[in-house]
């Protein structure tokens, strides 16, 4: 009287099971998590790369931009004009800025930039 209803898939397993499955993971630079998809995860151990990554994908792209043109103002002696793709810490705008934002450290867009500081300088005064 036993209702073993184990539904075996008929011995049907497919070929291309996944090895992999997507995995979250924290970015050490903005702190948001991120998907570490079961491709890339494959690509990895295939590579026998030894550091998962560590950063989302906005991140390393601007770490990697960061460090392509720190060494080309090396290579070329010359300080670049630069502008860094961030998203503002205020309105959430995508926006640029003429300088490599430190980590953790909010960057806003230029008009939340001189918003924040005319509400600053207003609040000076009234206090
Ligand atoms: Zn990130
Ligand atoms: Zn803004």
């Amino acid at each position: 009287m036993s209702h073993t209803q184990v539904s075996e898939s008929n011995g049907e397993w497919r070929q291309m099971e996944r090895e992999f499955a997507d995995r979250t993971l924290k970015c050490s630079d903005c702190g948001n998590d991120f998907v570490w998809t079961a491709g890339e995860q494959a690509f990895f151990y295939d590579k026998h790369l030894q550091n998962e990554p560590k950063r989302c994908k906005p991140c390393k792209q601007a770490k990697n931009e960061r460090l392509a043109a720190i060494t080309a103002a090396q290579t070329s002696g010359i300080r670049q004009r630069i502008e860094v793709s961030v998203q503002c810490a205020r309105c959430g705008q995508q926006t640029t800025v003429p300088f490599y934002p430190s980590q953790g450290r909010p960057v806003f867009c230029r008009s939340c930039f001189l918003a924040g500081r005319a509400a600053n300088d207003a609040d000076a005064e009234q206090h």
